[in-house]
C-alpha cells in the first residue's frame, strides 16, 4: 500500500491531474458506481479529490466547470450534488458554530471518561472482531482516506452496534482522515445518530455492506435497530459574518492558512499585495498526516504565489499575532487580507489575531469566495430546499 503523501501527492498539480483523469468519468459512470466500496487498492468511481477541496488546492467552482465541461448538468447532477454538499455542510454549521463548540466540549468529557478504556482500543486498532469494522479501522489509519459508504457504515457501527459515543468516533476520523473537516465530519456524525435530522438515523445492515463492498464482507451481529439519540436543542442560527469581496486598496500583506491554498484564484496577479505569509500551523490538526498534507501543500503554494504574484513569500508554522505583525512591519503595510475561514481551529485563531493588530495599528480583513457567498446562505434549512436552489445558484456563478 503507498503511503498516503504518494497517494495523494499534496500539490496542485497533483489535484488537476486527478480532476482531468476523473472529469470524463462523472456523469452515468458516477452515479452508477458511486455506492460501491471495492476496497482501498482497487479502481473505484469516485473522485478522491477531497483532500484536495478540503485544502481548497482546488476549488468547488473549477471541479463543476471542469465536470460540466464534460457533462451537462443534468449527466452529472448527483456528482455536482455531493460536491455541493461539502459546500451546505460548511454553510450550516457557519450560521450554527455553537454546533462545533458543543462537539469539542462532549469530546472533551468522553475522552476523560473512556481515558484507558480497552473497549475504545479495540475499536480504533480494528479489534472488535467485526468484519468490515476491524479492516476499515485499519484502513482509515494506514491510508488516510475511506470510501463514503464506509465512512457510514463505520460510523452507524460504532455508534449503534459498538454503543461509543459518536464524537469519540468523529475524533477517530479527525486525527486521521487526509480530508479532516470540521463540518462535513461533525454533521455527518450527527447525521448518522440521528441528531442532524431530528429522528433519522443511518443504520448499517449485513445485506448493504455485502452488496455495496462486492460481497468483501458480510459482517454478523450488527444492531438491528438505531435508535436516534438525543440532545438539548440548538441555539438559534446567526446570520454569516460579514466579510468582504473587494480587493485590497491599498500595501497590503496576504495571509494564506491552511483553509484556502489557492489565493491565485481570488486576486489579480496585480493586486495590491506587497508580501504574503503562509501560514501552516500544525498545532491547528487534529492529526499528524493531515498536517503534513496542510504543511507540504503550503510550500506548494508559496512557490506558486510568489511566481503568480511577483512577491515574496514567508512561511511560519505558527497562526499568532507575533509572526503575522512582524511579516507586516518588514513589509512596511497595515492591512492584512486573509481568505476567510469557516468554522474551525484556523477561524479561531484568526479571531485572536484582530485585537493585538488592532492594538498594533493593524486590521485584519476577510475576503470570501463567491462561491461561499452564493451558496452558504441557502444552507439555512435543510438539504433538500438547499438543493432546489443548486441551479439558480450554478447560473449566477456563472457555471451553467
Ligand atoms: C461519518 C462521515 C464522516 C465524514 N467526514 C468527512 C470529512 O472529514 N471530510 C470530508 O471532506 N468529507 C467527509 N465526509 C463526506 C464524504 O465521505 C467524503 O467527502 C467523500 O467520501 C470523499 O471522497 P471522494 O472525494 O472520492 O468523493 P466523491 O464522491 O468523488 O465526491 C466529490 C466531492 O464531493 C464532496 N462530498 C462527497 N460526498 C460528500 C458528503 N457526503 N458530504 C460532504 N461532502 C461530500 C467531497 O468534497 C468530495 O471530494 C464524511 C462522511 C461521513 C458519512
Amino acid at each position: 500500500m503507498l503511503h498516503p503523501l504518494t497517494a495523494f501527492p499534496p500539490t496542485r498539480a497533483a489535484a488537476l491531474d486527478r480532476l482531468g483523469r476523473f472529469a470524463p468519468k462523472a456523469g452515468g459512470a458516477y452515479d452508477a458506481g458511486r455506492n460501491t466500496d471495492p476496497g482501498p487498492d482497487q479502481p473505484g468511481a469516485v473522485s478522491k479529490l477531497s483532500p484536495y477541496l478540503r485544502r481548497r488546492l482546488i476549488t468547488e467552482a473549477e471541479v463543476t466547470a471542469r465536470v460540466l465541461d464534460h457533462h451537462s448538468a443534468q449527466a452529472a447532477e448527483k456528482f455536482l450534488q455531493e460536491v455541493l454538499w461539502r459546500t451546505y455542510w460548511k454553510g450550516w454549521l457557519e450560521m450554527r458554530p455553537g454546533v462545533w463548540n458543543r462537539f469539542l466540549q462532549e469530546r472533551a468529557a468522553q475522552r476523560d471518561r473512556w481515558a484507558g478504556s480497552m473497549d475504545m482500543q479495540d475499536a480504533e486498532q480494528g479489534r472488535t472482531g467485526i468484519e468490515g469494522f476491524d479492516d476499515w479501522a485499519r484502513e482509515l489509519v494506514a491510508t488516510g482516506y475511506l470510501h463514503n459508504h464506509a465512512r457510514m457504515w463505520f460510523a452507524s457501527i460504532w455508534i449503534f452496534t459498538l454503543r461509543l459515543p459518536w464524537v469519540l468516533g468523529a475524533d477517530f476520523f479527525l486525527r486521521h482522515l487526509l480530508d479532516a473537516d470540521p463540518a462535513s465530519n461533525t454533521l455527518s456524525w450527527r447525521w448518522v445518530a440521528g441528531l442532524q435530522t431530528r429522528g433519522k438515523t443511518y443504520l448499517a445492515t449485513t445485506e448493504n455492506i455485502a452488496r455495496y463492498t462486492k460481497g468483501r464482507f458480510a459482517p454478523a451481529g450488527l444492531a438491528p435497530m438505531a435508535e436516534p439519540l438525543m440532545e438539548p436543542p440548538l441555539e438559534a442560527p446567526r446570520p454569516l459574518p460579514d466579510a468582504e469581496s473587494r480587493m485590497p486598496d491599498e500595501p497590503t500583506l496576504l495571509l494564506i492558512t491552511d483553509e484556502d491554498l489557492y489565493p491565485e484564484s481570488m486576486f489579480p496577479a496585480r493586486a495590491n499585495l506587497s508580501a504574503a505569509l503562509i501560514a501552516s500551523d500544525p498545532h491547528l490538526h487534529e492529526g499528524a498526516l493531515s498536517g503534513a498534507f496542510a504543511g507540504q501543500a503550503a510550500e506548494d503554494t508559496a512557490a506558486r504565489v510568489a511566481d503568480y504574484f511577483g512577491i515574496e513569500v514567508q512561511r511560519t508554522a505558527r497562526l499568532d499575532a507575533d509572526s503575522v505583525m512582524r511579516v507586516a512591519d518588514a513589509a512596511h503595510v497595515r492591512q492584512i487580507i486573509t481568505p476567510y475561514a469557516p468554522v474551525g481551529p484556523v477561524a479561531s485563531a484568526l479571531s485572536a489575531l484582530t485585537a493585538p493588530l488592532a492594538a498594533a495599528g493593524m486590521s485584519l480583513r476577510t475576503h470570501r469566495r463567491s462561491w461561499d457567498a452564493q451558496f452558504w446562505p441557502c444552507a439555512d434549512k435543510g438539504f433538500f430546499s438547499f438543493k432546489e436552489r443548486i441551479p439558480a445558484g450554478l447560473r449566477t456563478c456563472g457555471l451553467i
